[in-house]
């Protein structure tokens, strides 16, 4: 008897705790589906290309719905409490569905959603600009799917309406009460976990993008929080680094010694340069630039690594004069082809990344810079207008409208081994080489068939990289040219633990650091610039062992180039006699070097 009492008690605790959600059903409901299209996106990416969907998928939209779902249940639980529930209701309804209706505008139209840029140009567009925008949209094909869609939406939600009251009451009873508590109780403690990045404190982009990666939600909540306050830093640091450049490249003073020279700088991405042949990989992935050091061309660096495991940052960090071990921040000190620019050099940027998820802090906050209009305008000669799916075909369509020119440097950016390594080259006879077996792996547990598949990708990816590089070189044989490449941070590949990609818990271990920091720095010289320049050729060979940090590329690059300006500090450039490295802090003030030596 008294135990029934206490399951009573228990019971009508429980069904008051979710009474809101339940009488609620509907309004609740809407808001979990309305508020992820992102995933409704994937959802119907992964069905359309390969025809099954994976788990993750939908693991990946209950965990967007739990952001969601907090804040729902709050909403919910005001509108019982409050008066005029009816007319609150029809109002958050409509704002609802106005939201929806714009989320699969964006979506079926521009595949994309609340992004900086969609803020951006929301922002910047006059009433002019948006009317002839409508009205070039509002027949498209896409919007009137839209439209469809969300017809059918509200059609679903006046029969739920109208059904309410039957379900709410049916899930009252003891075990649908039970099944509402675990699954609400379930959603809403991931929701907190995930969603209390919408009220931690933010100092810069990087502590953003950080929080990105930890607690990722691509809900429209968390959606349009990064992307404005993505726009706010963003504004502050591009703004100072673009009206740097601008200065620098119209005001600034620089001369160049040479009259006729070619600079290439490619930057590789996620490149683990320990399954490159050149660092020590037993398969043979790097036979081409293994060719051209052996022919006393190329000079392989291998102490040099990246300051942060991040594309934007590290890439903002290579392309300005700054350096971290002497306190100065990316957007402080000028672009170094800005400087190069004003000395006389034409400059071109060919990014096979321009469009590559642009709607993730990273690439917004990296192509506001690299692609800023005044830049575009005042420090490159051209720049790329598409992107190609393999990086070889950006290389072929740069040269494709190339022209000889008296001092010209070429940026290349590439796709390299970006994740989904088996995407990053092309599936032919040239490129499907090795088997999963003869991959060189570590003997742990963990490596199994799906892991040595993945290996094999990364290896087949290197390999293609090594001829993409060989097919920019090819062009430069017989001029005056020196060709830089890095990559923009390292990678983890299952080298010694069970994980691959990139690690970003602020906790940092040797080994992590030393696979995700470390990265591949190859200086090619042509046997004209090897002939002309004994000197700097020569401080190539010595400096290769020298501990280097991409921080301070621009000092190389202005000193390769022969450019001079007020900007050059022998002492931070790693070819120099008087070269002396700073500390080399990463992540914003870990020391690599103590880090490595110190810890397994
Ligand atoms: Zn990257």
């Amino acid at each position: 008897m008294k135990a029934s009492t206490n399951d009573n008690r228990f019971l009508s605790t429980l069904r008051a705790l979710v009474r809101p959600v339940v009488q609620e059903w509907p309004l609740w409901l809407t808001m979990l589906l309305t508020l992820v299209p992102v995933s409704w996106q994937s959802l119907e990416y992964h069905w359309r290309w390969f025809h099954e969907l994976p788990a993750g998928v939908f693991v990946g939209m209950v965990c967007n719905m739990s952001v969601v779902a907090v804040v729902a249940t709050l909403i919910v639980w005001l509108v019982t409490k409050l008066p005029h529930r009816r007319l609150i209701k029809t109002l958050i309804y409509v704002l609802l569905f106005v939201q929806w209706v714009v989320a699969l505008f964006l979506m079926r139209n521009f595949h994309t959603s609340y992004t900086p840029e969609v803020l951006q140009l929301l922002a910047e567009t006059n009433r002019g600009e948006s009317s002839e925008f409508l009205r070039t949209w509002i027949v498209a094909p896409g919007t009137v799917r839209a439209l469809m869609i969300a017809g059918f939406t509200l059609l679903c939600v006046l029969i739920a309406e109208a059904k309410r009251r039957s379900v709410a009451s049916f899930l009252s009873r003891p075990v649908p009460t039970i099944l509402t508590a675990v699954t609400l109780a379930a959603l809403l403690l991931q929701g907190l976990w995930l969603g209390h990045k919408l009220v931690m404190p933010y100092h810069s982009l990087y502590d953003l993008e950080i929080a990105e990666t930890r607690y990722h939600s691509t809900d429209v909540i968390s959606t349009l929080h990064s992307s404005l306050l993505t726009l706010k830093f963003q504004r502050q640091e591009t703004h100072k680094a673009v009206e740097l450049a601008v200065k620098e490249a119209t005001t600034g003073q620089a001369t160049c010694e040479a009259d006729s020279l070619e600079m290439v700088l490619v930057i590789g991405e996620s490149y683990n340069k320990r399954h490159s042949s050149l660092y020590g990989y037993p398969l043979e992935t790097s036979p081409l630039m293994a060719a051209e050091r052996d022919k006393g061309l190329l000079t392989v660096f291998t102490d040099a690594i990246a300051p942060y495991n991040l594309t934007s940052v590290t890439i903002q960090n290579m392309l300005s004069l700054n350096s971290i071990g002497h306190g100065e921040k990316w957007h402080e000190l000028p672009m170094w082809p800005a400087v190069m620019r004003r000395a006389g050099w034409q400059i071109d940027l060919w990014d096979n990344q321009r469009d590559f998820m642009v709607g993730e802090t990273f690439a917004a906050s990296l192509n506001s810079f690299l692609f800023a209009p005044e830049i575009v305008q005042q420090v490159y000669h051209a720049v790329n207008d598409t992107v190609c799916e393999f990086d070889g075909d950006l290389v072929k369509h740069y040269y494709g409208q190339w022209k000889p020119a008296a001092l010209r440097l070429v940026i290349f950016h590439l796709m390299g081994q970006h994740t989904d390594y088996g995407s990053r080259y092309p599936h032919t006879t040239d490129w499907e080489v090795w088997t999963p077996d003869e991959v060189p792996a570590a003997a742990a547990p963990y490596i199994d068939a799906r892991r040595r598949g993945i290996m094999l990708d990364y290896a087949r990816a290197t390999l293609y990289n090594d001829a993409v590089l060989a097919s920019i070189l090819d062009h430069y044989r017989d001029r005056d040219a020196v060709v830089v490449m890095l990559s923009d941070h390292g990678e983890e590949v299952y080298d010694y633990r069970d994980f691959m990609e990139r690690d970003h818990n602020p906790d940092k271990t040797a080994q992590m650091v030393r696979y995700e920091n470390g990265i591949p720095l190859l200086v090619w010289c042509s046997p004209v610039y090897k002939q002309r320049h004994q000197d700097r050729a020569d401080a190539l060979t010595r400096a290769a062992g020298q501990p280097f940090m991409s921080d301070c590329l621009g000092q190389m690059m202005l000193w390769l180039g022969m450019v001079n300006s007020p900007w050059n500090d022998s002492t931070r450039n790693v070819l120099h006699p008087a070269y002396r490295p700073a500390r080399r802090l990463i992540y914003g003030g870990l020391d690599y070097d103590r880090l490595v030596t110190q810890r397994p």
